[in-house]
């Protein structure tokens, strides 16, 4: 992914695409000390920016670092790169990081560092399989709970388990993972958050040991404009079974449907559809 043309705005300037590195002896390298976002721009716009730029800030300071960027620098710096870019439809990656000043565990000395790039990024489920529904697979590794590690920090380190779970999806030949909790409760997917519909109304399970994401609360609020009724509460794999439809939401995935989880099967209803039209409508500004 290095070896592009294009530009990557870093520490303040746009650098070269293949000019944007950092030393091998990187704090974040070695011990995760890194934070980062991802959002999209949809028509030149992008959707529910300073809520990102907010997070990014605010996951920095949960792993104990202080960005030298306001919000707003942040929400102009992604504007300038996706200038930069010329993309009007784009995936966007801002990455926030302790630097190489200093390598002890110890990250007193290091210096914080943000780089944020920008790049077509079609579906995230190809969009014959999510038409239909995407078929994950249970995950080998479970969510921790939040007095193991800042699981409200959209940090890098936790991605560890995100990244074996889709590995070892995706070796198994599904799509993705769905994802318990430290106490068995379902959780998410590696990178999305999770629905459940039943008779008409949606069951989320409450965000405690996972992010609370920004697509998840859009889609509630779709939701309840719809006067549909949304529980938020703990769901126990036992429940999977009796839900007829499930879905996932996230920044990249936007509104997934999905066909199976492990054993369990499901169904693309019209509910979910209809959100999921709804969220295409607003993110592309065809709604109030
Ligand atoms: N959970 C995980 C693990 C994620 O990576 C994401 C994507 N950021 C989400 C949930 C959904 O968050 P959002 O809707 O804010 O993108």
């Amino acid at each position: 992914f290095d070896d592009r043309d294009g530009f990557i705005w870093f520490d303040g300037k746009l650098v070269p695409w293949r000019e944007a590195n950092v030393h091998v002896l990187t704090h974040a390298l070695h011990y995760a000390s890194s934070v980062f976002e991802g959002q999209r721009a949809y028509g030149g716009k992008i959707f529910k920016l300073t809520e990102h730029s907010t997070r990014l800030r605010r996951s920095a300071e949960l792993i104990g670092f202080e960005l030298p960027w306001s919000v707003a620098e942040i929400d102009a710096a992604c504007e300038e790169v996706l200038a930069a870019s010329g993309l009007k439809d784009a995936y966007m990656r801002p990455l926030a990081w302790r630097g190489s000043e200093s390598m002890g565990v110890n990250p007193h000395g290091t210096k914080p560092h943000l780089a944020i790039a920008c790049w077509h990024w079609g579906k995230y489920f190809p969009p014959e399989k999510a038409a239909r529904g995407i078929r994950l697979d249970i995950a080998p590794w479970r969510r921790p709970a939040p007095y193991t590690a800042p699981t409200q920090s959209k940090a890098s380190g936790l991605y560890m388990i995100a990244s074996m779970s889709k590995a070892h999806a995706d070796n198994r030949g599904f799509d993705d993972a769905l994802m318990f909790d430290w106490r068995g409760q379902v959780a998410e997917a590696t990178g999305a958050n999770a629905f459940f519909i039943r008779d008409n109304v949606i069951h989320t399970p409450t965000p405690d040991c996972f992010l609370d994401g920004i697509t998840r609360r859009t889609v509630i609020e779709l939701a309840k404009k719809r006067g549909i009724e949304v529980q938020e509460r703990a769901i126990w794999p036992e429940e999977l079974e009796s839900f007829q439809s499930f879905f996932l939401t996230g920044s990249a995935a936007e509104v997934t449907f999905v066909q199976s989880a492990g054993p369990w099967s499901f169904e693309v209803g019209a509910l979910q559809q209809q959100l999921a039209k709804d969220y295409d409508d607003l993110v592309n500004g065809r709604q109030a």
